[in-house]
């Protein structure tokens, strides 16, 4: 089993491996990126993303060919996924556009082009380029790493000039696709430093990488583990911030583990601990601890069957009888919403089998006491910008006031790293994005005056290798 040290050093991971490329990002090779290029690739079809996709190329360590193979498919599917972001950027209102931080990403966008379009008519087909090619993954890698941050002070500058509904459009799309183009990146570097050209490597920061993990993916997630981590993170905020530090149990099935990707599973769960913390603290209610149940999911097959009843019971309007969200999304399936295509995508399991048969997926369920959500609020949950945080109330109740506080600051920290226990109203949509790219779903319901409930629902990713 994978301690938990071992899994925060593997998550930790591809820091050092960037700063390690970031040195020799200098020497990257560009392309002047025109826009025919852009029309060009983004007429290209877009490949959908599945996890089958990320593990097809073996455990670890991969041979030489395999390591090119990986490269190669890295480099087939990033172009067109940029262009098409660019495309897309460039379709918000010119006023939107011309915001210096909307622009900064826009920007980055080309660059990142510009770094693979020297690679776009070739063929990876030696260690030498391969790792050149894995300088540009660590450069685009690095250069978005912000984005979050700089979009939510973009769209809160330009928010007189476009709607709520079409914020929450654009920003879902983009940083639906944003989860995939990362992540693609991201598993590109994992195998090199765990390949067998590459893992011998004096200052490899994936060298100590659990058997469990085949790049970036762990076949083996214990979510209790990160749960705790999470706590850990999210309490030592409460206590420097707030001088509580409110508290979880775990009950249900916390040796339940998943095929799944640490790096995500750790930014909703931060995420969700850092509401209900809130929440309670709020409340007044800090002793009362949060309680979060692990359950295993039925196997994959009973789920199929209650999802498609559901379809059936949606099309003729009855009620559904089961938390909504809790099995709604297996149809969104290991889509890339950036496709292009409204509809869900259909056959994406067909050559998944469940890694483990006993837990296909799990749902975690977190039950605050935190007052709950009014009606009225529960409706704007999932947009994205939308927040009731105000620290200076929290401090009124909790130590008798401070200060005011720059709501720029609190965007300044950043979404899902940063100090800040919530402001930018990113947390529940974004959650919900990262838990939906591979088949789960998030589920609020609140007991308004009394607490919440939210429903986290995991598909275990599967995986076609052994
Ligand atoms: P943020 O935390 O930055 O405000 P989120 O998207 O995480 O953004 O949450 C949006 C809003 O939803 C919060 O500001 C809060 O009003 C409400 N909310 C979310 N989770 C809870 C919860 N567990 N209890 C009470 N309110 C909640
Ligand atoms: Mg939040």
């Amino acid at each position: 089993m994978l301690s938990l040290r071992a899994a925060a050093r593997h998550n930790g991971a591809l820091r050092p491996s960037l700063q390690l490329f970031r040195r020799s990002t200098r020497h990257i090779q560009t392309a002047t990126v025109t826009d025919a290029d852009i029309a060009r690739l983004a007429a290209k079809p877009l490949h959908p993303l599945t996890l089958a996709d990320l593990c097809k190329h073996g455990r670890p360590p991969l041979s030489q060919q395999a390591l090119l193979n990986s490269a190669n498919f890295t480099l087939e599917i990033l172009p067109s996924r940029l262009a098409h972001r660019i495309q897309s950027l460039r379709a918000l209102p010119y006023i939107v556009v011309a915001n210096p931080n909307v622009n900064k990403i826009h920007g980055n966008y080309v660059h990142s082009l510009s770094t693979l379009l020297p690679y776009a008519e070739k063929k990876i087909e030696t260690l030498e380029d391969e790792i050149k090619f894995t300088e540009v993954m660590a450069d685009l890698v690095q250069t978005h790493s912000n984005t979050i941050a700089i979009l939510a002070r973009g769209f809160l500058e330009a928010r007189k000039y476009i709607t709520k509904d079409e914020i929450t459009r654009f920003l879902d799309e983009h940083l639906r696709a944003r989860i995939g183009t990362r992540l693609v990146a991201e598993q590109h570097i994992a195998l090199h430093f765990s390949s067998q050209p590459h893992r011998e490597l004096a200052d490899n920061p994936h060298d100590d990488a659990p058997p469990s993990y085949i790049g970036v993916i762990d076949t083996a997630l214990k979510p209790a583990d990160i749960i705790h981590s999470c706590e850990h993170m999210v309490g030592e905020i409460c206590e420097l911030k707030y001088g509580v530090r409110p508290t979880i149990t775990i009950i249900g099935d916390p040796d339940a583990t998943i095929a799944h990707i640490p790096m995500h599973i750790e930014y909703i769960l931060t995420e969700l601990l850092k509401n209900s913390f809130r929440a309670v603290i709020e409340n007044g209610q800090e002793k009362e601890p949060i309680e979060i149940t692990i359950a295993p999911a039925p196997a994959a097959e009973d789920a199929h069957a209650m999802h498609e009843k559901l379809q059936k019971q949606r099309a003729t309007n009855e009620e559904v009888g089961v938390p909504v969200g809790v099995v709604s999304n297996y149809d969104q399936g290991s889509v890339d919403h950036a496709s292009g295509s409204n509809g869900p995508a259909k056959a994406h399991s067909a050559n998944i089998r469940p890694l483990d048969k006993q837990t296909p997926g799990v749902t975690i369920r977190i039950r605050d006491r935190g007052g709950g959500i009014s009606p009225e609020n529960h409706a704007k949950l999932w947009e994205y910008g939308f927040t009731t945080f105000n620290e200076d109330e929290i401090m009124d109740k909790v130590s008798g006031g401070r200060g005011g506080v720059d709501a720029l600051d609190a965007i300044s920290g950043g979404a899902g790293g940063g100090s800040s226990l919530a402001g930018l109203g990113y947390g529940l949509p974004l959650g919900r994005a990262y838990a939906e790219y591979f088949g789960g779903g998030i589920a609020v319901q609140s007991l308004w005056g009394w607490g919440t409930d939210v429903y986290l629902s995991l598909r275990g990713v599967g995986s076609v290798v052994d």
